[in-house]
């Protein structure tokens, strides 16, 4: 009984370890099955991330490469006008330039200066002139060809072509250039017009390297310049001598001007029936040990171009105030008078230091004269109207050079104070022609009396033309009938010769 008693217990709790280990079983197979359940969610959202991230990087690597384009693209690329910039300019004409060595064809550059760019920015704002650059760089890239437009800074353009075959080809084309540019473009309501000079030259005709091909194009293009607004110039062997003369000339004439070589002529300006010489006017010559004496027309346009004109009229002034300083205090002369460069004029201090050089030469301000031409005045009124105020408050007089070749405005002369008009040669050299000469004439000189403007003819050659202008009121004269520009030694004998002969006959 107790065996089986005790064996039924031993059943019982066999069937309860049973029972237990199969809810252990099947409390692990769930947890189990829950985790395999979570590590397989784990899995597909890690999947999910890291094919989003392979998304992303390729996202990210595709805005990179167009971003490098775009900034390739814009650093050959100039950003006002969309049209090439000088670096790719310059990688496209020696590649043009490799292949017409290795193979053969031509290439022909064109550079293209827009005249007087300054005036569309002075006249009419930035935005015109902007507009204006805009307008060039559409026209040029239509028409280019095969060819590149490019915007090389500033107001400069260049084309080059590599599919014209000749020269007259060139011609052509650079003549369309300023053709085309010359006609008129919209801003805003307004219709401006700018015009363009085109200097060209090809390679192999013209030059051996890219470099050289562009500076024959500027040779030409310099010779446009010269020649006036709106005119092309192809290239020639005449250029390049005149360029290599110019070179030379410039480098002589920074040592000129240290060497002294730069010196002030005198030409009389006279007065009254007497004919008395009372002034002079101060013009520069060059004393070249070789070529001579240099004209200015020769060697101030350099002056300018290197800047040499302020030193050069500091000099002048300097001599000119030494020699005649003593005709002045002995009662020889009235005056001297200089002339006013206007970029010296317009570079602004002239007035300070105009007072500089009289303090430092002794000169009498009430004896100097200081000549400056319209354009000045015109093209920047309130700079010209303060240095002409400082330099009359130092006493000076203020003379109107080569009036009647520009376009003065008649109400701002009368506004500023002005003592003289300097009437110009042009005018003088017409009124022997007939009655409409005599009346312009006769019309300045009226205007001058209204404004109590003194006027001094310029160029007199003739006897006929000193009688007219006096009969007509106008009794101060230079020209070479009086006398021609001299240096100092033989102004003082011109002055004691007339000295002599006015005692003589008065
Ligand atoms: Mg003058």
């Amino acid at each position: 009984m107790k065996t089986d008693e005790s064996g039924q217990g031993q059943m019982d709790r066999l069937l309860r370890r049973l029972e237990r280990e199969r809810r252990a079983r099947a409390q692990a197979e769930t947890l189990l099955e829950e985790r395999s359940r979570q590590l397989y969610l784990a899995n597909h959202e890690l999947a999910l991330l890291a094919s989003a991230l392979e998304q992303r990087v390729e996202e990210r690597t595709q805005e990179l490469v167009a971003e490098r384009e775009r900034a390739v693209a814009l650093a050959r690329q100039d950003q006002l006008t969309g049209l090439a910039n000088r670096r790719n300019f310059n990688d496209f004409l020696s590649a043009a330039c490799s292949r017409v060595w290795a193979r053969s064809g031509r290439v022909s550059v064109f550079l293209v200066d827009v005249d007087d760019f300054k005036h569309i920015n002075d006249a009419h704002g930035h935005e015109a002139g902007d507009a204006a650059l805009t307008e060039v760089a559409r026209r040029l890239s239509c028409l280019s060809h095969s060819g590149l437009a490019a915007r090389l800074g500033g107001d400069e353009f260049a084309v080059v072509c590599i599919d014209l075959a000749t020269e007259e080809q060139e011609k052509a084309l650079a003549k369309s250039i300023v053709e085309t540019l010359k006609q008129p473009y919209a801003f805003g309501a307004r219709s401006l017009s700018i015009a363009v000079s085109v200097g060209h030259a090809s390679l192999p005709d013209h030059a051996n390297s890219s470099a050289e091909l562009m500076r024959h194009a500027d040779m030409a293009l310099f010779a446009s310049k010269k020649a006036g607004r709106a005119t092309a110039t192809a290239f020639s062997d005449d250029l390049r001598d005149e360029a290599e003369e110019r070179r030379l000339l410039e480098l002589e004439l920074v040592l000129a001007l240290d060497r002294g070589e730069i010196v002030p002529w005198y030409q009389p300006i006279v007065e009254g029936a007497g004919r008395t010489p009372k002034g002079v006017e101060v013009l520069a010559r060059w004393n070249h040990p070789l070529r001579g004496v240099v004209l200015p027309s020769l060697f101030l346009p350099l002056a300018e171009e290197r800047k040499l004109l302020g030193a050069m009229f500091i000099s002048l002034f300097r001599q000119a105030c030494r020699e005649i300083g003593p005709l002045i205090s002995a009662g020889k002369l009235s005056y001297l008078s200089v002339n006013a460069s206007p970029s010296q004029f317009r570079a602004g201090g002239f007035a300070a230091l105009i007072q500089l050089l009289l303090q430092e030469t002794g000169f009498p301000p009430k004896a100097l004269v200081v000549e400056i031409t319209e354009d000045v005045i015109m093209t920047d009124l309130t700079r010209a109207t303060r240095e002409i105020d400082e330099l009359t408050r130092l006493g000076v007089r203020i003379a109107l050079d080569d009036f009647g070749t520009g376009y003065s405005n008649i109400a701002s002369l009368s506004r500023l104070p002005i003592q003289w008009l300097k009437l110009d040669r042009s005018l003088i050299a017409r009124i022997g022609d007939g009655h409409v000469e005599q009346a312009i004439v006769r019309a300045v000189l009226d205007m001058a009396r209204a404004l109590h403007i003194d006027v001094v003819a310029e160029g007199i050659e003739t006897e006929r033309q000193a009688e007219w202008l006096i009969s007509a009121g106008c009794r101060r004269h230079q020209g070479y009938l009086y006398g021609r520009p001299t240096p100092f030694d033989a102004l003082r004998d011109f002055l004691s010769s007339h000295a002599i002969k006015h005692a003589s006959t008065g």
